[in-house]
């Protein structure tokens, strides 16, 4: 027998039994984002390999060593996009969105070669939200309450806010100086990705994920002392925003981000019981990013949202969404009774408006039958045979009593919708 071909290590199938649970939460997030007026877009999965490199930039884990990158037949480098920020910016440039305001959204899949495991896979889902055109600090402040208006609309407690700024693009060049200097002293306690990282991206050395390097980073300057003017103020703005609605959040000093192209605010929210994969949702301003694609300025912030972590997240607080069952299954035995529920099914259809029924099909016994129509979950059984035809009558079984009656099909769309 021929070897069967597995998925590609990293890549899930999503299955039958938990789609309901991302279409629940996906409608959800959807509502909550369109009654802020955010619009939909749609762009495309694969994108040419610069715009990442450029964008994300070269010196990130991303772009280093997490791309699926391929040439196609022309030979031109496409990548999967690893995330959904820098084909945004490049549709809403492309198709001129950014002559005025814009407030964005997305969701679909995002491709990144790392190593699999619990909540970090090389296929996930992403819902992403980008504003274009609005200087802030308003903006930042309202797309946070958004997102704790997403957390409270599904239902959802455990997740905490961090915020932090990282400045201006000058203020950061100033303190990255200075904490090459720090590190310089410390050379020897830098692992070796930091090392590496020393010069061309000190600030990703804080957002290092390796315990040992935690007491190193706690010592070093911290980029909020270092803010420039505007920054700070708007800084204290956001916070002065917050506090009014009493949204509770932290200031992480060491929150940077692992994308290139974040300036200014830049939020996480985060939860301890996921493990170390604990970063539901993240983003931040992004101002630099258009020019920096050879477009004409425009300020920029956005997040996006882990949708594994989110609905693992909501298991593991037993906050999934109540799923909607199947209401009636049509049990229906002789050539007669099956033409005859086929019509019976469509005319329900029509006359019960959000009414879930399955007619059986493929032919078998009461018995056999039957045990399908338990399976579906239905709340009712419906069955039709010969006597059933003939009386222009249909028996009801109520599945969690086994209770039966004969109800008469003019008033059968009646009884399921009590
Ligand atoms: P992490 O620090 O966990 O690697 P990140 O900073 O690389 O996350 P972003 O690029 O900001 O993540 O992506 C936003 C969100 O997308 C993350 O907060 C997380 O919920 C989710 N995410 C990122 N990478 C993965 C992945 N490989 N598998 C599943 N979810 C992911
Ligand atoms: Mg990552």
């Amino acid at each position: 027998m021929a070897d069967i071909i597995r998925s590609v290590r990293g890549m899930n199938d999503i299955l039958p039994d938990v789609t309901p649970y991302w279409q629940a939460v996906e409608t959800t997030l959807n509502d909550v984002l369109r009654s802020y007026g955010y619009q939909e877009i749609r762009f495309p999965i694969v994108e040419k390999t610069a715009l990442f490199c450029r964008s994300i930039g070269e010196v990130t884990d991303i772009v280093e060593k997490e791309m699926y990158s391929f040439d196609d037949r022309n030979g031109e480098s496409l990548t999967l996009r690893p995330e959904g920020t820098a084909g945004c910016v490049r549709a809403a440039m492309q198709n001129g969105l950014l002559n005025q305001t814009q407030r964005l959204w997305y969701q679909g899949p995002m491709f990144r070669y790392e190593r699999p495991q619990k909540g970090r896979y090389r296929q996930f889902h992403q819902i992403g939200v980008e504003a274009y055109g609005f200087k802030g600090p308003d903006i930042d402040a309202e797309m946070i309450l958004m997102t704790a208006r997403l957390w409270k609309q599904l239902g959802l407690r455990g997740l905490k806010l961090q915020i932090n700024s990282l400045g201006s693009t000058e203020a950061r060049l100033l303190y990255k100086a200075k904490l090459i200097d720090y590190f310089e002293l410390h050379r020897d306690q830098l692992d070796e990705d930091s090392q590496r990282r020393l010069h061309s991206n000190p600030l990703r050395i804080l957002d290092s994920k390796n315990p040992e390097m935690q007491a190193l980073n706690d010592g070093a300057p911290m980029l909020l002392d270092h803010l420039d003017k505007e920054s700070e103020q708007d800084f204290n703005a956001l916070c002065e925003a917050l506090d009014s609605v009493g949204l509770i959040y932290e200031i992480n000093p060491r929150l940077v981000r692992g994308l290139d192209y974040y300036g200014k605010t830049v939020f996480e929210w985060v939860t301890e019981h996921l493990g170390s994969q604990g970063t539901v949702c993240a983003g931040g301003r992004y101002d630099g990013l258009v020019s920096q694609l050879g477009g004409k300025a425009a300020t920029a912030i956005g997040f996006a949202i882990g949708l594994e972590r989110l609905i693992s997240l909501l298991e593991a607080m037993d906050a999934l969404p109540k799923i909607e069952t199947i209401d009636a299954y049509i049990v229906a035995v002789g050539d007669k009774a099956v033409r005859e529920a086929l019509l019976l099914a469509e005319r329900l259809r029509d006359e019960v408006p959000g009414l879930k029924l399955i007619t059986h099909c493929g032919g078998g016994n009461f018995k056999s039958q039957f045990k399908h129509a338990d399976r579906s979950g239905a709340r009712w059984s419906l069955i039709l045979g010969d006597d059933e035809i003939n009386n222009k009558v249909i028996g009801v079984k109520t599945m969690a009593t086994g209770e039966q009656e004969t109800v008469s099909w003019d008033v059968l769309a009646n009884y399921l919708q009590s």
